[in-house]
């Protein structure tokens, strides 16, 4: 899966292009595309794979990720980590991966690229999806006789879920890319980072700190954010654009407004 600009299609697709593909267990090319390729993580694919594996979020990152500084922006990324000398996966195996049902999004799509870009509307800023192929010329499972759709494909590999989860967080690396868009610095980058990828450290940032007696925050949402790691994740994506100022989306207290430092610079 070598997600190289070098074999996607230049061309914009919809979710009602078809293609031909299958991937399956007999095919000669199978599991080389899990090697020597880069991965960009999304938040609710390391809630996922984390979950899976039964360990923390840290644990995960430092293990089987690195980071990657995206030089226009500025933002941190976790990129999926390839091990050993030919560059494996570390969740292949011999019967494929070893991960399938918590596979990251970037997998799930696979041969599709999708693409986002943010548009003014009438309702205001909203994201509007496109869709490519990526051709290796690796991978045969465009050779195979099953058709399907963008759409039926997005379905069948569960991929809508992720869109769906990690709409708000991508939202945000989209509207921070506008021109006139600060640079993060050190600070900015590592609750960035933390608030996108790192979510236990962020409940223990949000829960031992003073954090949720400053903000003005509805109670049973902090009840939800306590129990629930999806609602903690999203609570991340208010932060986010609560301290990249891109919406005020989170409440100081007034009483706290002179006391305490800003949540923006904790
Ligand atoms: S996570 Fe699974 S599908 Fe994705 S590259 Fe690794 S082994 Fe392949
Ligand atoms: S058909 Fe493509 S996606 Fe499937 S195993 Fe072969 S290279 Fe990978």
């Amino acid at each position: 899966m070598l997600l190289s600009t070098k074999f996607v299609e230049p061309i914009e697709r919809t979710l009602d292009s078809t293609f031909k593909f299958r991937c399956h267990k007999n095919i000669s090319c199978f599991n080389k595309c899990c090697r020597l390729t880069n991965i960009l993580l999304t938040p609710y694919d390391i809630l996922r794979m984390k979950k899976r594996l039964g360990i923390s979020s840290g644990e995960f990152l430092e293990k089987f990720t690195y980071t990657h500084i995206d030089e226009k922006s500025s933002h941190p990324y976790a990129v999926l980590k390839m091990m050993d000398d030919e560059g494996k996966c570390p969740f292949v195996t011999p019967e494929g991966c070893s991960i399938y049902e918590d596979r990251p999004a970037i997998c799930r799509y696979y041969p599709v690229g999708q693409g986002l870009m943010v548009k003014q509307s009438e309702k205001g800023i909203v994201n509007e999806g496109f869709y490519f192929f990526i051709k290796e010329p690796n991978c045969l499972g465009f050779q195979e006789d099953k058709e399907w759709t963008i759409e039926t494909w997005r379905i069948d590999q569960g991929v809508d879920l992720y869109d769906e989860m990690n709409s708000e967080w991508k939202e945000i690396q989209l509207r921070r890319d506008n021109p006139g868009q600060p640079k993060l610095d050190e600070k900015k980058q590592s609750l960035m980072y933390m608030a996108s990828y790192d979510i236990d450290k962020f409940r223990r940032f949000v829960s031992e700190s003073k954090f949720l007696d400053i903000l003005d925050i509805d109670k049973e949402e902090v009840e939800k954010i306590k129990t629930d790691e999806i609602a903690m994740m999203k609570f991340g994506f208010k932060y986010l654009k609560y301290i990249l100022i891109l919406e005020e989306t989170l409440k100081v207290k007034e009483e706290y407004r002179k006391q305490t430092k800003d949540v923006r610079n904790p």
